[in-house]
């Protein structure tokens, strides 16, 4: 499943029925290493298929745990901490902290060396925060700069029991000290002033670890002695509780909505924002289940009921702090101010997800500004958020609430959402869930399609290019691939006119069209731009069954990436009719000219016209394409305007 690279969101639209959200990360992540850990066969049902837990994952099999995926969905892990040895690579953890973090505790307890990578993200974020714990235990733990920041470089060995209060609240850290505890001489202990989330505890405890609980004031006290772990299976793992914010806040603040979530977790403390709506005046129940998870109902005021109203919320309400994206966009709008205390830990997330949520906030017309550790959001009242471009900042959370923010946006205003692919780090399908819950009518969210035609020099490469790069889009320039076939065809001395034999290159070539141009393994970026190639493209591109393999081409690539900006001379009226922008770009004779200064005037003449007088798609304007004339004008300003259509 591949997330759209772009949401456009129709303001207004509401959301109506049931869904069930990915199986509770934090629960996936543990339920995947303490697998590894136990000696047999695990199997896990409804683990999250977001990329963090697939990092966890991929972990354990580097480190010898058999992993099988069956059809319905069961992942099976055959572990054993006996059969685990070092990684011949470096682990790489994604954008996965959780994965990092708690790998980092695993590995401290083996005599080997292990390497934990993260994406640019992960990579910023400070590791200090174990390094240090297990370093006491007897680890050497290796970051760079005084955060420790990753590459980690763990070397483990023989460990011993400490006595440790976390500084700063954090489930991430507790569960690295226990699971090196498992493996460390005498009790480890965990003191925690603030409770945090306790997967790490209950299920260590159902797996048969020797492990103890106590209250110490307003946190606890863990205490874990060396153990052995047997599998739990099989195992189900609840649906997560914060990604059922982003339905639930969607439920209450769009006008008309009404959405249930079913089989969420519902352990301590993970359900605290569903309190802070309740306190808002949102209409929202939580009902518990005969299987232990509960089911979430919310609906939006009924007509004439007063608007949400702002609240003050205690950051040990939402522990995690997962759920302050998505409660941003209730107080966005929500009258008056509601104020969120002790939440700097959220500059520390993904991203800097305090300044994110203020710039989320803000693009979309409320107010919202930070204050030390306290953020303060002014809320506009019900249906009067304004429509905005915002990016995720790569950031899954931020890209969800940004889309049920533009979907309480005044009504019929369009939001372009644009980083959106990040949900694949949590919920890949979010796209799909939210368009089953809106419906058809109006358009469901969705993948966006820019598809660039015109003439040769019209301006094609350029604007497209720097169309993709303003929205985070891929971009797929399609007259390479022609010229690819073509370049291909020479390279085995077959006539352009050959229509079959060129035909049946096209058929079975494999082309990779990116940065590089690969035709059959062969790299033909520089060729394709040939004098040669440019002379023969026209007449390969006219052959009707090339043109019939390489769309079906071009529509798969759009399908992979959920979306993208394709350039041609007939993707808005014949690849890809249903594109959101279409746009036909045209220059003067004389400009085109200049700008195709590795092509004689003579022969971009000759492609014209081979291109728009040929049977098979010839080069048109698509009816419902905007025209525009990009002579004497600046890319900048001839991309601004193609962005004003979206
Ligand atoms: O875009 P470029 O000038 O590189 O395209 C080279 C040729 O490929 C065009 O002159 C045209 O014959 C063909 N082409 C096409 N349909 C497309 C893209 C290119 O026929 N979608």
């Amino acid at each position: 499943m591949t997330a759209p690279r772009i949401l456009v969101v129709n303001g207004g639209v509401a959301c109506r029925g049931s869904v069930r959200t990915p199986g509770e990360k934090s629960i996936s992540h543990r339920a995947v290493l303490f697998a590894a850990l136990a000696e047999g066969t695990s199997v896990i049902y409804g683990l999250s298929d977001g990329a963090d837990v697939a990092a966890s994952l991929a972990a354990v099999e580097a480190m010898g745990v058999r992993v099988d995926r069956a059809a319905d969905g069961g992942v099976t892990l055959h572990g054993g901490r006996s059969l685990l040895h070092q990684p011949r690579t470096p682990l790489d953890c994604g954008n996965s902290g959780t994965s990092m973090r708690l790998l980092a505790g695993l590995v401290a307890g083996f005599d080997w060396e292990t390497v934990l990578i993260g994406d640019a993200s992960l990579s910023a974020r400070p590791m200090d925060r174990v390094a240090e714990p297990l370093e006491l235990m007897g680890a050497s733990v290796e970051g760079s700069g005084p955060s420790c920041r990753p590459p980690l470089r763990v070397k483990g060995g023989t460990l011993h029991g400490i006595d440790w209060t976390t500084k700063v609240a954090s489930a991430q850290v507790k569960s690295a000290i226990l699971l090196a505890g498992l493996s460390a001489e005498g009790p480890t202990i965990v003191r925690e002033r603030v409770t945090t989330r306790a997967h790490t505890e209950e299920m260590l405890v159902e797996a048969g670890a020797d492990l103890t609980v106590e209250v110490w004031g307003e946190g606890r006290i863990v205490t874990i002695h060396p153990s052995a772990l047997r599998p739990v299976s099989p195992r189900t793992v609840p649906g997560d509780p914060s990604a059922s914010a982003f339905f639930v806040v969607a439920g209450c603040v769009v006008p008309g909505s009404s959405v249930e979530v079913v089989g969420i977790y519902q352990g301590p403390a993970r359900l605290g924002y569903v309190s802070v709506l309740q306190r808002m005046g949102a209409r929202v129940t939580v009902t518990p289940d005969p299987d232990g998870t509960a089911t979430i109902r919310a609906s939006a005021p009924e007509a004439g009921a007063p608007p949400l109203a702002a609240t003050k919320v205690a950051a040990a309400e939402i522990p995690s702090l997962d759920e302050i994206p998505a409660l941003a966009v209730a107080a966005a709008v929500a009258e008056g101010t509601t104020v969120f205390t002790d939440v700097g830990e959220l500059r520390v997330k993904e991203v800097d997800r305090l300044q994110a949520v203020i710039e989320m906030v803000t693009a979309f017309g409320a107010a919202a500004h930070a204050e030390g550790d306290t953020l303060s959001i002014t809320g506009v009242g019900p249906a009067a958020l304004r429509r905005t471009r915002f990016d995720s900042h790569g950031d899954h959370r931020m890209a969800m609430a940004a889309a049920v923010a533009a979907m309480a946006v005044t009504p019929g205003e369009r939001s372009l959402i644009t980083g959106f692919g990040a949900v694949e780090t949590s919920y890949p399908g979010f796209a799909d869930d939210l368009a089953r819950l809106t419906g058809l009518e109006p358009p469901a969210p969705r993948a966006l399609l820019i598809a660039i035609d015109g003439p040769a020099g019209a301006g094609k490469s350029t604007v497209s290019r720097a169309v993709a790069a303003e929205l985070g889009l891929d971009r797929l320039d399609t007259g390479a691939m022609y010229r690819a076939v073509a370049a291909l065809a020479l390279a085995r001395h077959i006539a352009a006119d050959d229509h079959d034999a060129v035909a049946a290159l096209a058929a079975t070539a494999q082309i990779v069209v990116g940065p590089q141009v690969v035709i059959d393994g062969q790299d033909v970026t520089g060729v394709i731009r040939s004098p040669e190639v440019g002379q023969a493209v026209s007449v390969v591109a006219a052959n009707a069954e090339v043109r019939s393999h390489l769309v079906r081409l071009q529509r798969a690539w759009a399908a992979a990436k959920g979306g993208g900006v394709v350039e041609g001379r007939d993707i808005g009226a014949v690849v890809f009719p249903k594109a959101e922008v279409k746009v036909y770009l045209t220059a003067s004779p004389e400009e085109r000219a200049r700008r195709r200064h590795d092509e004689s005037a003579a022969g971009v003449a000759r492609r014209d016209r081979i291109d728009s007088t040929r049977a098979a798609s010839p080069l048109t304007r698509a009816d419902d394409a905007h025209l525009l004339d990009t002579t004497g004008r600046t890319v900048q300003d001839v991309v601004e305007e193609v962005l004003s259509w979206l």
